[in-house]
């Protein structure tokens, strides 16, 4: 029998370190099931448990997905996408709905001046044809990474396109600070 089965119980500090990516130590935002299942290869799909798991969104960190209650830690090798925040070769995704990435948000600015992708994604958000949930490795509504790239590369951009058009510039980066967060996706 199991006689010799020793029964650990949780403290509270192991409870709250449910969060904590056992990799990088730093802490984690939870991930609805769907998502894994999405964005999980199919040889790990037989390992999904019945579990909470978080995203690590930790750049240096090879883990996307994990739970310290199965001990279990997917790595970039487990999942079908390139995770764009764990990425410093292009293309490095921004969105995974309408696949924005760094280069080609760079490259439009670079042409014109400014960046339409947060305001062509906010059209497709209203439109309903986005998919976060099981598309983006997160989970979340891209936008707020989006917007956060786009503001830097505008800013890259700045000195240069001041020289030439300087109402253009302000206009382009003003412009972006003002666009909403998504509202409908965001878990
Ligand atoms: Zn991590």
């Amino acid at each position: 029998m199991d006689c010799c089965k020793v029964i650990v119980e949780k403290s509270p500090a192991q409870i709250a370190d449910s969060a904590i990516c056992g990799t990088c130590r730093n802490k984690a935002r939870k991930v609805a099931r769907i998502t894994v299942e999405h964005i999980l290869r199919n040889e790990c799909q037989n390992e999904i448990r019945d579990t909470q798991y978080y995203f690590c969104a930790e750049p240096n960190c090879d883990v996307i997905y994990f739970s310290n209650e199965t001990k279990q830690y997917f790595t970039k090798k487990d999942v079908r996408v390139r995770v764009g925040l764990k990425e410093t070769q292009d293309p490095i995704t921004i969105c995974y709905c309408f696949d924005h990435t760094l280069v080609s948000a760079r490259e439009e600015i670079a042409r014109t001046g400014r960046s339409t992708v947060a305001s062509s994604i906010t059209a497709e958000i209203k439109a309903g044809r986005c998919a976060c949930e099981v598309k983006n490795p997160s989970g979340r509504c891209c936008l707020g990474e989006v917007n956060k790239a786009v503001t830097a590369l505008l800013k890259e951009q700045v000195v240069p396109v001041m020289e030439r058009h300087d109402s253009e510039a302000s206009k382009a980066v003003s412009g972006i600070s003002s666009i909403p967060e998504c509202m409908i996706c965001e878990v």
